[in-house]
């Protein structure tokens, strides 16, 4: 007997979280029995779980990468009823973001159903590195930039070194164009890194994620990946 959100996301329907939201939500039936407790246990050998009436064992692992448009949501729905990004991607299976991007943020974002490899790459252990190029309002100095590369003290605590490079600087503007890789992935990180050096970032976009990136692609492209790339991945 194992734990049900285990169970779920093991199959590919959805990362841990993901899974145990599900339950909750009501979305898990046992032998045909809703299941809405996150101790739940059940055999996956010998009962019949669905999630949303489709049977977990039914899922075709899937792998997508999308160029996310800035003003797009990384969930797959949303009650405000704004675009999202599983509308980008025509999959009969149930894929979900893999970690996200904010809404004002455009750039590489995987897409799966497996759960598995989805908690994988999220996990920071992994280090999964990742590339933004961010436009930030003012010209930071060498010595503000280097403070990012050694680590700020962010509420969550200090960030682990990253790589700061200028690619360009408008002084009429006074704007910058920065990119900057990290190999952690908290939430809104590369803002809240910026706004520590006192450079509020103006537009920012994920052009890598570890070997992966957009070259090809515009804004609302997706493709699915290789099993090559796939392979490499995990
Ligand atoms: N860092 C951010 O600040 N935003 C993102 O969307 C991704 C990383």
């Amino acid at each position: 007997m194992e734990r049900l959100q285990k169970i779920i996301a093991q199959a590919g329907v959805a990362s841990r979280r993901k899974a145990e939201q599900l339950i909750i939500d009501g979305k898990v039936t046992v032998n045909g029995k809703v299941i809405s407790e996150l101790g739940a246990k059940a055999n996956p050998n010998k009962d019949k779980i669905e999630v949303s009436g489709v049977p977990i064992d039914k899922e075709e692992p899937t792998y997508y990468l999308l160029y996310k448009p800035s003003s797009v949501i990384s969930s797959v729905k949303d009650d405000k009823g704004r675009k999202v990004v599983t509308d980008y991607i025509e999959s009969t299976e149930r894929i979900f973001p893999v970690g996200r991007l904010d809404y004002d943020t455009s750039g590489l974002l995987l897409l799966t159903n497996d759960g598995h490899l989805a908690n994988q790459l999220m996990h920071p252990k992994f280090h999964v590195e990742k590339v933004y190029v961010a436009k930030v309002k003012g010209i930071p100095s060498k010595e503000e930039l280097k403070q990012l590369q050694r680590g700020v003290k962010l509420e969550d605590g200090v960030t682990a070194p990253a790589k700061v490079k200028t690619l360009t600087i408008d002084k009429k503007k006074q704007t910058a164009i920065i990119q900057m890789t990290i190999f952690e992935g908290r939430n809104r990180q590369v803002r809240r890194m910026f706004d520590y050096i006192g450079f509020p970032v103006l537009k920012l976009k994920r052009e890598q994620y570890s070997f992966l990136n957009l070259h090809g692609l515009n804004p609302g492209d997706s493709r699915p990946l290789k099993p090559i790339e796939v392979k490499r991945l995990k």
